[in-house]
């Protein structure tokens, strides 16, 4: 019975904690025209070379990557 009701909670948690990573907050106060300056600012991946909006790329050690995968083969 402890068991279900934990791996509930745990579902609950991995959900909660997906939708709040993929819902940036950041964007709200910005005006249209920032917005829109951000989603033309393209930045390649070091890594595999794709292209990507740069508030969505990772940076490390002041290179980009699109992804972690990416980032961990650095
Ligand atoms: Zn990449």
């Amino acid at each position: 019975m402890i068991l279900k009701i934990l791996l509930v909670l745990g579902v609950i948690g991995i959900v909660y904690f997906l939708f709040i990573k993929k819902k940036p907050s950041i964007k709200k106060n910005k005006t249209k025209k920032e917005v829109q300056e951000d989603a033309s600012d393209l930045v390649a991946c070091t890594t595999c070379g794709t292209y990507s909006e740069l508030n969505e790329t990772l940076i490390s050690a002041n290179k980009y990557y699109c992804s972690d995968a990416c980032m961990e083969k650095a």
